[in-house]
């Protein structure tokens, strides 16, 4: 992948997916009318301060908007990540990706990933060349991130904003203001200072290098829908998911992933079908903690996961073809 070894060198493979990051709009103070404009290699060079730190090597592995990316883009992603990691000169990956789904993708590659190197993934909130763009900033802060030592063995980090967070526990929480990416109530991992990573925790539950999921195993991802509780809901869309062929129906429930009258029979009805129900919550931040009435309906808890993780996970237990309660161990430990 690099050519010329250089020993003093970190050597950081940066893979571009698109995103805000990788953007342009045609009037610099506009932050919601843009395209996906820029290569990776215009990415490297617009922050040649990133060279500075490491011998960089990019590779476009697609260039869209996040909201765009599908379960087959995911997979192929986490294939040449994990292709570049297994390269033994290279010791840390950079990814650059749209806020919107960042989240999803980092949880993905945290459980697929069987690595102790940093793997880092970034975004931005304004595109570059936009007045006050965050991008340059945040993509210099990610290789620093990728090349500091204390980095490895922490699973997919994610920074914005000078923020370094652990992949699960990162959000997008605001539609367009600039600290757009936070962490949950758990808490951040640590702070870029002085060109290098800083971190005062490191992320317990299962990942990367201790996790079963394996990008190798896995051939397609089963269909795994999301449903959106509320007042007066009716089982229906139960009944369309399961008819499409779902797997999995997680509910963003209410409070504790409290079902409506509409999601408790449409729970039933999953159970019927054979399809694995999966209580989230709606509101934001938070445990979903077990309910006695869960037994019965075979229902899985999603814990602190918000519902687009929970999907994730879902996703890659009943593709390594885990029951109802290997899949309740797998949301209890990742
Ligand atoms: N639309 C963008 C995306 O690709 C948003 C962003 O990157 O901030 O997710």
């Amino acid at each position: 992948m690099f050519e010329e070894r250089s020993k003093s060198r970190p050597r950081v493979v940066v893979v571009g997916t698109g995103g805000t990051i990788a953007s342009s709009a045609t009037v610099s103070t506009d932050f919601h009318n843009y395209d996906v404009s820029d290569s990776i290699e215009q990415i490297l060079a617009a922050v040649p301060e990133a060279a500075e730190l490491a011998d960089l090597c990019g590779v476009q592995a697609v260039n869209i908007s996040s909201h765009r990316i599908d379960n087959s883009i995911l997979l192929s992603l986490a294939r040449r990540v994990s292709e570049a990691l297994d390269d033994p000169g290279t010791d840390g990956v950079v990814i650059t990706h749209g806020t919107d789904t960042l989240e999803e993708t980092a949880y993905f590659l945290h459980l697929v990933l069987r690595t102790t190197k940093p793997v880092v993934v970034v975004g931005a909130m304004r595109p570059a060349r936009s007045l006050s763009s965050d991008g340059a900033l945040n993509f210099f802060n990610a290789v620093a991130t990728a090349t500091t030592q204390s980095s490895r063995g922490k699973g997919v980090l994610v920074v914005a904003n000078g923020h370094i967070y652990g992949a699960r526990d990162v959000m997008k929480r605001d539609t367009s203001s600039i600290d757009a990416i936070q962490g949950s109530k758990f808490g951040i991992l640590g702070e870029v200072r002085e060109h290098a990573a800083q971190f005062f925790h490191s992320p317990v539950q299962r990942h990367t290098a201790s996790s079963e999921f394996e990008i190798n195993r896995l051939q397609e991802l089963p269909q795994v829908d999301i449903l959106f509780d509320h007042q007066a809901a009716g089982t229906h869309l139960c009944r369309a998911s399961v008819e499409a062929g779902s797997k999995a129906i997680v509910v963003a429930g209410m409070g504790n992933g409290s079902l409506s009258p509409g999601l408790r029979k449409g729970a039933a009805l999953a159970r019927d079908a054979g399809v694995i129900f999966i209580r989230a919550s709606r509101s934001g931040q938070g445990i979903v903690a077990p309910l006695h009435s869960d037994a019965e309906l075979g229902i899985i808890t999603a814990g602190s996961l918000p519902p687009q993780k929970a999907r994730i996970l879902a996703m890659l237990g009943i593709a390594h073809a885990k029951d109802i309660e290997q899949l309740q161990r797998a949301f209890d430990s990742y």
